[in-house]
């Protein structure tokens, strides 16, 4: 979601004149999007904001920002810790970037100024609703992010989300379809679409539309060939939509359905709403659905509370799903959220270790499944150059794994069949015919 709103962010300053580049050093404006899930990110968030400190010394037109989270979050905090930020903008205000640098460019025009003294502009007024049609510039060239609704009801007791992006809202699916018809006729082939829980798109009853009537209508643009979607909450996720997935051709045969904990017990604690029996039941349907969906998923460990049973019982949902991913966090508290209050906090190196022990698991999981796929043929789009070698090119399955093979770059954009040669739990090694 935020890589998404980075290119909403970027279209505005190619809209004001102003084009991308790679190097600080010739910015004219840099503009920090920041997460905030976990408060590693703080740290990491300060340390870059001290380096780009340092240039601005050199540099004082430089232009500096912070937006996004962690600045809806603590914008006093962040104020204080830098104070020679030319801007802040919170998570729904990003879209005044425009005027916010059309004030700042006016102010140090102004006589008696001197360069780089000036008032900040802080703007992180909340529930902003974001204009539809803002340009963008994407990241990508054939595969694109598309949001369908933005915020969260969820109030899961870890997460800050909700508190940071507000409540749900659902676009319109007139602009979806809008977004996702543009992107098809500019060549675009494949279309995430994202929200932090996509199963209760309009779920607020208003309109007579869910996720799956929303898929079927994207299924429908012509020359768009995979659909994916993320992020889907197993408490909402519908028979019927599971039905839609195994119905329509362009969905993708992956889903991101994030378990968090093997254990009711901490399930219950996160307020995620669902049992570990309900989760399992959902993965028997979707295999029975689609056979050959791929699963992947999110899992905290050393939530409050958590013994040695409950993470046990999280090794053994793994082993069990067989996922074919997982991002694995260490619980962070946050100020703020219910969980922060819990007591039964779980020491750092306890955390540590059960995250390590999980991933090694997870990493034996993924290298038999990957394994299996040995001399099998599968589609793939091709990505991007290989970053370890030029002569390779980087294109993704249906399922979402990453397959390098030998090829050149007039490949790049394609829809082609590769046969798996050679895997490694990261990547899978094909082959096209030609080669
Ligand atoms: N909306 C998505 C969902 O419900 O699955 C997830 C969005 S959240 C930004 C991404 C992941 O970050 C979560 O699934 C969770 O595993 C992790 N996460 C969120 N808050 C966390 C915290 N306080 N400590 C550790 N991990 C956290
Ligand atoms: Fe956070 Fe839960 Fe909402 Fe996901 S569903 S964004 S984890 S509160």
């Amino acid at each position: 979601m935020n890589e998404y709103d980075s290119e909403t962010m970027a279209g505005l300053l190619e809209n004001s004149g102003y084009h991308l580049t790679d190097n600080p050093a010739e910015a004219g404006v840099i503009l920090l999007n920041t997460c905030y899930v976990r408060e590693k990110v703080k740290h990491k968030i300060y340390s870059r904001l001290g380096e780009l400190k340092k240039l601005k010394k050199e540099k004082p037109q430089l232009i500096l920002g912070l937006s996004g989270c962690l600045v809806q979050k603590e914008p006093e905090v962040v104020l204080e810790r830098a104070p020679y930020l030319d801007f802040i903008l919170g998570t729904s205000n990003f879209c005044q970037l425009q005027e916010v640098l059309e004030d700042i460019s006016e102010n140090r025009g102004r006589e008696n100024q001197p360069e780089g003294k000036y008032s900040r502009i802080v703007s992180v007024e909340e529930g902003r609703v974001i204009p539809e049609g803002l340009p963008k510039v994407r990241k990508r060239e054939f595969s694109a992010f598309v949001s369908v609704m933005r915020g969260c009801n969820n109030f899961c007791s870890y997460c800050y989300v909700p508190y940071v992006r507000g409540r749900e809202v659902s676009r319109s699916c007139r602009d979806i379809l809008g977004e996702v018809e543009e992107l098809a006729q500019k060549g675009y082939k494949e279309v995430t679409l994202l929200g932090q829980n996509v199963n209760s798109y309009h779920k607020d009853g208003r309109k007579n539309m869910d996720f799956a009537d929303l898929l079927v209508l994207v299924n429908q643009i012509e020359s768009l060939r995979r659909i994916r979607f993320t992020t889907s909450h197993p408490k909402d996720l519908s028979a019927k939509l599971i039905e839609k997935m195994a119905e329509l051709d362009k969905v993708c045969e992956h889903l991101h359905l994030p378990v968090q904990s093997g254990s009711n017990k901490i399930l219950s604690k996160m307020n995620r709403g669902y049992t570990c029996e309900h989760y399992m039941d959902l993965v028997k349907k979707l295999r029975q659905a689609i056979p050959e969906i791929a699963l992947s998923t999110d899992i905290i460990v050393g939530f409050p509370g958590e013994r040695e049973e409950d993470f046990q019982d999280t090794l053994e949902l793994v082993e069990t799903v067989g996922f074919d991913g997982a991002f694995t966090f260490c619980y962070s508290p946050i100020r703020g959220t219910e969980a922060a209050q819990l007591r039964e906090r779980i020491p750092e190196g306890i955390s540590g270790q059960r995250l390590r022990r999980l991933i090694e698991l997870q990493q034996k999981i993924l290298t038999r499944k990957n394994e299996s796929l040995i001399g099998k043929e599968v589609e793939i789009m091709v990505e991007k150059i290989s970053k370890k070698s030029p002569d390779e090119l980087q294109g993704r399955t249906r399922t979402n794994k990453i397959v390098v093979f030998k090829g050149g770059k007039e490949l790049i954009g394609s829809i082609m069949a590769v046969k798996i040669v050679a895997s490694g739990s990261r990547a899978l090694k094909g082959k096209t015919n030609s080669c």
